[in-house]
């Protein structure tokens, strides 16, 4: 067994929240990294915190990472089934003397707190209960019930690690306190849970947001007194909004199902996300996901604060539109027409050719799923809603453009539908351009707000062609009627 199967890495989010960028992120690191080198990833629901964790976050956690494809190989594990292990690993520290019981009262604490703030001290426990209480007087007092918290013992020195992104990192354990690591009611504290767990689980990389950077030299050190193996750190800078202040509600979406929403699709959103704080080392933004696998390295991580630019994710958003064959939006965009009321599931099956068809003419110009249904809409409504800035510019003069589109319209009539198609129409309607001593744009403009309604579209000829020729010919009658009022509306 090459040593590569043994990596083992882990996603744990609190839910607390919805998944937001940040944490989706990361998670994609984790899981990029374990794809890449054949490693496993562990998936860790952190919900000690029961006032503040619900399963509804739990489940759109999962919800988020399933929807950005993000499998993982163990769990979910929930932290909170882990207490009793938390708890035996504490005391196991105080047999080994590596903790003590602390039996200060929080008031106490406050007091002593409040007086070095006064004095514009930094706070640290004083060690009062290991300089003050002997073993033996610990033992009897916690033996008759006496409430007390469980402190680590914070040894002398200095405690450092090679990042995997930020390379050496090192803290003066002076300035660490005799930190808790098991509240008076039993309950572990953060630090000594997560490392108790990530040692269950065998991780050997910890990956996560650098907002945990403080976290690590009391979790190292927690590492060392259970005698237990400390695994590499990377921690990956965190995102920025746009003015450069830490990413939140202000700057729009921050969780993953909003994106859902919107339309994004889930290999855009994980290209963007993979680029915020990470780059490939080539001047590429595309790439799908198995591109991405490929070429992901803890290496590529940058230090800098990454930037979330939601015209960036639009943009990949089209590319990866464009990109993605019919088969495979299919599924998105029928949810879409059918939630819309455009269409119902058995009319699309009965002509799917056609539709898949339809699919790759438009998802070349949609910038996301909405867009895309935007853009749907004049082949499966009745009617064309109007745009206000297409009749405003194609549609002006009315007398003439209502006779050019008399004249196309009497001239496609008599096309026969084996000949409606790009190749049918095209001659004949730059045929009646040049009879009418026109150019084919003015015919092809304002043909183009009648049929669709908008200023852009595909080609008009194959605009036409997925219209069909009754659509069209309905359409084009019911410009001829709108085009003076609407001239007349948007005449200065
Ligand atoms: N549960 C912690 C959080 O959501 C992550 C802990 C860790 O990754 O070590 O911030
Ligand atoms: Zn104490």
């Amino acid at each position: 067994m090459s040593d590569s199967t043994d990596l083992r890495v882990r996603f744990a989010p609190s839910p607390t929240g919805y998944l937001h960028v940040g944490g989706a992120r990361t998670a994609l690191f984790n899981w990029l990294y374990a794809r890449r080198h054949g490693g496993t990833f562990v998936l860790r629901i952190e919900d000690t915190d029961r006032a503040r964790s619900s399963t509804e976050h739990t489940r759109a956690i999962l919800d988020g990472m399933i929807w950005l494809g993000l499998d993982w190989d163990e769990g979910p594990y929930h932290q909170a089934d882990g207490l009793d292990r938390h708890r035996a690993d504490a005391l196991r520290m105080l047999e080994a003397d590596k903790a003590y019981r602390c039996f200060c009262s929080a008031g106490v604490l406050d007091e002593k707190r409040a007086a070095a703030q006064a004095r514009k001290e930094n706070w640290r426990y004083d060690r009062h209960c290991l300089r003050n209480v002997t073993p033996e007087e610990s033992a009897r007092r916690a033996a008759a019930g006496e409430p007390h918290t469980i402190r680590f013992f914070v040894p002398e020195g200095k405690t450092e690690w090679d990042d995997a992104v930020h390379g050496v990192v090192s803290f003066a354990n002076a300035d660490l306190e005799d930190f808790i690591i098991l509240r008076s009611d039993g309950t572990p504290i953060y630090n000594l849970a997560v490392v108790s767990d990530d040692i269950e689980m065998r991780i050997t990389l910890v990956l996560r947001g650098d907002d945990h950077i403080s976290n690590t030299p009391k979790q190292i050190l927690l590492y060392r007194a259970l005698d237990a193996a400390v695994p590499r750190f990377a921690h990956v800078p965190m995102i920025l909004g746009a003015d450069g202040k830490r990413l939140s509600k202000r700057h729009g979406a921050t969780a993953i199902g909003e994106y859902e929403d919107q339309g994004i699709l889930p290999q855009a959103m994980v290209n963007f996300l993979a680029l915020i704080g990470w780059g490939p080392g080539e001047e590429r933004e595309i790439f799908t996901i198995d591109e991405l696998i490929e070429r992901f390295s803890l290496e590529g991580i940058v230090r800098k604060a990454g930037v979330f630019d939601p015209t960036k994710l639009e943009w990949l958003n089209g590319q990866h539109l464009s990109r993605t064959p019919a088969l495979e939006l299919e599924p998105m965009v029928t949810e879409k027409l059918v939630n819309a009321g455009l269409v119902t599931h058995t009319e699309l099956d009965e002509r799917r050719d056609w539709y898949l068809h339809l699919i790759d003419l438009l998802k070349e110009r949609a910038r996301n799923l909405d867009d895309f249904l935007r853009q749907a809409r004049p082949y499966f409504a009745p009617g064309v809603a109007y745009d206000d800035e297409a009749l405003a510019k194609h549609w002006k003069n009315a007398e003439e453009t209502a006779a050019r589109m008399r004249a196309l319209h009497d001239r496609f009539a008599t096309v026969s539908e084996s000949d409606w198609n790009p190749e049918g129409l095209e001659p004949v309607l730059r045929a009646l351009a040049d009879e009418l001593g026109t150019s084919a744009a003015k015919l092809i403009h304002p043909a183009r707000v009648a049929v669709t309604g908008m200023n852009v579209s595909p080609s008009i000829f194959q605009v036409l062609t997925a219209l069909g020729k009754k659509k069209t010919l309905t359409r084009l009658e019911q410009a001829i009627e709108r085009i003076p009022a609407a001239a007349g509306q948007v005449a200065p």
